[in-house]
């Protein structure tokens, strides 16, 4: 399910960076607030192809368990209780005012683009995970025995976690995305795996 999640992602990348692209000349960041609002809902798009497809997930291999589709963007998932729609908005805007503070500062258009580029595939990438872990969680954690964090090439720090192996559903106590673009996921596991 991962690497389906990774290709919704990068298809959206991919979109998203070809407006970012667009960005020519200094009067173009000016004038960036109708980009602004295809990248989100670019963003949107993507969290909610994201959404579907788990839903998929759960239901074809969790028959038993309840799903009901909700509008992704109005979830809220963090202590912050901040939904969805609000956060990536917030970080949108504050991506843009990042730009434009370069712009003052004098520097170069190129430079400018690639930090946009990267904020923005990291806004993607870390709420897209965050979907995808939290709805999982929140269908799953109830009816699982244990779980594993797979970290795959994610850092340091997630690589110490997911070496924990396999462990008992009550020790679960966060799950991911630990860090911005972090992509561990977490596997839940109703008996404990035989062929591992
Ligand atoms: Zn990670």
């Amino acid at each position: 399910m991962k690497k389906d999640v990774l290709k919704i992602i990068t298809e959206y990348e991919v979109k998203i960076l070809s407006i970012i692209n667009k960005i020519k000349t200094l009067q173009d960041v000016n004038n960036f607030n109708e980009n602004e609002n295809k990248i989100h809902d670019l963003i949107n798009e993507c969290l909610e192809k994201i959404y579907a497809l788990i839903a998929k997930f759960v239901r074809k291999y969790y028959p038993d368990i309840e799903f009901n589709e909700e509008n992704v963007a109005s979830l809220t998932w963090n202590e912050d209780g901040i939904n969805l729609e609000e956060r990536i908005t917030s970080y949108i805007e504050t991506s843009i005012l990042e730009m434009i503070v370069l712009l003052k500062e004098d520097k170069d258009i190129a430079q400018i683009k690639r930090l946009l580029e990267f904020q923005i595939v990291r806004i993607l990438d870390t709420e897209a995970f965050l979907v995808m872990n939290k709805i999982l969680e929140n269908k799953l954690r109830k009816v699982s025995k244990y779980f594993q964090i797979l970290s795959d090439n994610c850092c340091d720090g997630c690589e110490n976690i997911s070496e924990q192996g396999i462990l008992p559903i009550h020790k679960l106590e966060k799950t991911p995305p630990y860090h911005p673009s972090c992509q561990c996921v977490i596997i839940y596991y109703t008996e404990y795996p035989k062929n591992i």
